[in-house]
């Protein structure tokens, strides 16, 4: 049998990773500049993590995860998310002691949900997120969300769109969850049988319902909006005042909601608006959340944080047809004319690899036209051809490629000469 990759999973090849580590190195720079981070968590946890922080009335507790027992017995799940791993070690490490508050992370890797294949859609999938946990500053709020949105302007990822909604504190929500309840229960045999174990565990989640989304009473559902108390409502003014004085627009959609019960006050998404690309489709999510902290054994504090699909980002770069700018190439392809330059091309090439500068010969024997040839399939900058004659005179001809021209260089001239072409690439 050939062995292939598991459904639902992707191999990243040499080709594709330039990309990968231009978004990479874009994220971690802004998160930098905004004074967050990173933190590596394990990938495998304590199932019980996943269903005390994010939910077992959640889809990705019910349905969608990893979880196996280890030879000890114990029950493991690999991450499907990562707020809940970054809130444990918040604890655990006891940050809530820190003097710097609120502790601001950031965290990229791969993460596994059992679903369905499909476009944007994996069983492994990597995400970006970020986490900033003790202030409930809505400024904080702002920054999360403007953090994510300077990410996708700085990929050039123009056509994109922030929705954002409040799903209020403790008070609002229990006066909208008895309303939701209200407004449900006399049909609720039309809905799935999700939604129908959801109408007294959780309400809110029938909005968020993939099977019963066009049902006519999701879209006739109390809107939460109308349930904020006043602290509720003058906090969400204060996040919007926030964004407007930093200039991203937003649209208020109250049926966005998270269905965990730690999740109050802000919540967002940003959508790819790229034609061809589902109808719309979410590239980040996050929220603000309370109680998780504590859930965990810690003390109160509040939260916020988004989580990123690197995968669907890279699928709306494609559509939007962004250009990522071209790591270095190689410098220089040092050219063995005859046997007896063997060792003379393999010290070159150490020394120029130890200068920094990108270095390639021939290993599969080749004849010197062949190695030209490919020297220009690697699309050197540079070659250098090296025999007899050389090795005697102690100059080189070095060839730029792009111009045809040729120099006679020593070896320090060899050396300088590329270095300066590295530093211009820069
Ligand atoms: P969806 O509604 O698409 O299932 P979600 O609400 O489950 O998304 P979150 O848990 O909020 O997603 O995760 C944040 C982001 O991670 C999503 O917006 C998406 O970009 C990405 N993501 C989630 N699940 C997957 C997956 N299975 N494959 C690829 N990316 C994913
Ligand atoms: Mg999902």
């Amino acid at each position: 049998m050939e062995i292939q990759l598991p459904r639902g999973t992707r191999d990243i090849l040499p080709n594709e990773i330039e990309t990968w580590h231009f978004l990479e190195n874009k994220f971690r720079s802004i998160c930098e500049t905004y004074r967050y981070s990173e933190i590596r968590t394990p990938i495998f946890e304590h199932t019980e993590l996943f269903e005390r922080g994010v939910g077992d009335s959640t889809d990705i507790v019910t349905k969608e995860m990893y979880t196996f027992q280890d030879k000890k017995g114990r029950s493991l799940t690999l991450r499907p998310e990562g707020t809940a791993p970054v809130v444990r070690s918040f604890v655990e490490h006891k940050m809530f002691g820190d003097v710097k508050q609120p502790v601001k992370l950031y965290y990229n890797g791969p993460m596994f949900r059992y679903e369905r294949p499909q476009g944007g859609r994996q069983r492994q999938f990597t995400q970006m997120g970020i986490e900033a946990i003790g202030s409930d500053d809505p400024s904080i709020d702002a920054e999360v969300i403007s953090l994510a949105m300077n990410f996708f302007r700085s990929i050039g990822l123009e056509n994109i769109s922030l929705i954002i909604n409040s799903l209020g504190d403790k008070e609002s929500r229990l006066k909208h969850r008895e309303a939701l309840i209200a407004h449900f229960e006399p049909q609720i045999d039309e809905f799935c049988s999700d939604c129908q174990a959801r109408l007294y565990k959780n309400p809110l989640r029938i909005l968020d319902c993939k099977t019963d989304h066009e049902h006519p009473l999701v879209k006739s559902a109390p809107s939460i909006l109308d349930f904020l108390n006043e602290e509720s409502k003058e906090y969400f003014a204060k996040v919007k005042g926030f964004l407007d004085v930093i200039g991203i627009s937003y649209t208020v959609d109250p049926t966005l909601v998270r269905g965990l019960d730690y999740y109050n006050h802000t919540t967002f998404e940003i959508m790819s608006d790229e034609e061809g690309f589902g109808a719309k489709t979410t590239l980040c999510g996050g929220g603000r959340y309370h109680g998780l902290v504590q859930e965990f054994d810690g003390p109160d504090t509040p939260g916020i944080g988004f989580g990123m699909g690197v995968e669907r980002v890279l699928l709306a770069l494609e559509k939007a047809q962004v250009k990522i700018p071209a790591a270095k190439g190689l410098s220089c392809y040092v050219i063995s004319a005859q046997e007896e330059a063997d060792e003379k091309v393999v010290q070159l090439v150490n020394m120029l690899r130890d200068h920094g500068i990108s270095a390639e010969k021939d290993y599969q024997k080749r004849k010197l036209k062949a190695q030209l040839k490919d020297a220009d399939r690697k699309q050197a900058k540079y070659t250098v051809i090296i025999g007899e004659d050389e090795i005697r005179t102690g100059e080189y001809s070095l060839k730029n490629m792009a111009t045809g021209e040729q120099f006679l260089v020593t070896e320090t001239e060899l050396i300088t000469t590329l270095e300066e072409q590295a530093e211009g690439d820069e």
